[in-house]
């Protein structure tokens, strides 16, 4: 059953990302099957599997047992190996101590709902879900920590750049940030960032020798810091509303770059008007 995204409801919420690039691209993946399966992507599973374990407070032996055994069948094309690896060196590190992380906000559901725009004829909201990854304290070693604000952050384990995936990824995390401030338990939330685990497995230039060697647990650049707060991702949405209600109106503003080598259609061939009727013809029509 395909699951139709523009106004099929819930929407994914990961499917934002795609209003970043192009809303061509959202129109057709309006008709995608919910997942793709590949080795990237179930590595991504993997280690986001290894993270939530360990915060929920496993050793790191159980960690590596419980993903080598649940690897047939959740993640079955995620190399072990690496994925041993980078969730080793993860716990190992010492800015990810469990108790770190507010062990409620792991995988939690949020859901996120823009209010139609004017221009907009379907009349309808857009309403997306998601599980978010964590949420870290501020001050997680404090008495009153469910006081004294939180950070929302979120794994990514793909190979571009941290800053580059900040960009990336905006709507994505600006769309958690509001969703997990909807549930009013989390005051004073800010965005923290990306944490790019692929960074887990680089080697270090070393300062004194100018080599390149293994890093230290606590060393590798994980962290790409966003820093915005609620309001902030308010405004980094305020166009979704406004391009959503385009697509429903049936207008598409193709916008090719480096995304369309991950786009199953061409350009410029995907702005041929048979291609775009259909994918829009799909894009309205509400989930079966
Ligand atoms: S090929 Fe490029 S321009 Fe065309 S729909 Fe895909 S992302 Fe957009």
């Amino acid at each position: 059953m395909k699951k139709l995204r523009i106004v099929g409801e819930p929407n994914r919420l990961s499917a934002l990302n795609s209003f970043t690039k192009c809303s061509g691209l959202v129109a057709m993946r309006a008709t995608e099957e919910e997942s793709v399966s590949g080795p990237a992507a179930d590595l991504g599973t993997a280690v986001g599997r290894g993270q939530e374990l360990w915060h929920q407070g496993k050793t790191l032996e159980d960690v590596l047992a419980t993903l080598k055994a649940e690897q047939p069948k959740e993640f079955p094309k995620a190399n072990l190996e690496t994925t041993n690896k980078t969730v080793t060196r993860y716990c190992n590190d010492p800015r990810n101590f469990p108790e770190v992380v507010v062990t409620r906000s792991l995988e939690q559901e949020v859901r996120l709902v823009i209010p139609c725009h004017p221009e907009d004829p379907s009349g309808q909201p857009y309403e997306a879900v998601g599980h978010m990854d964590q949420i870290r304290y501020a001050y997680p070693y404090e008495k009153e920590r469910e006081n004294m604000g939180f950070f929302l952050w979120d794994a990514k384990n793909g190979k571009a750049e941290g800053e580059e995936m900040l960009g990336d990824y905006a709507f994505q995390l600006a769309a958690y940030a509001l969703g997990a401030d909807a549930l009013g338990e989390y005051p004073g939330l800010l965005v923290g960032g990306i944490i790019r685990t692929k960074g887990y497995m680089s080697r270090i230039k070393d300062s004194e020798t100018g080599k390149l060697r293994a890093g230290y647990p606590g060393e590798h650049k994980v962290f790409f810091h966003a820093g915005w707060t609620v309001d902030d991702c308010r405004g980094i949405l305020a166009n979704v509303a406004y391009m959503i209600g385009q697509i429903r109106k049936g207008q598409i503003a193709h916008t090719p770059g480096a995304h369309c080598r991950y786009c199953p259609l061409d350009f410029p061939s995907c702005t041929a008007d048979n291609v775009r009727e259909k994918h829009l013809r799909r894009a309205r029509r509400a989930r079966k």
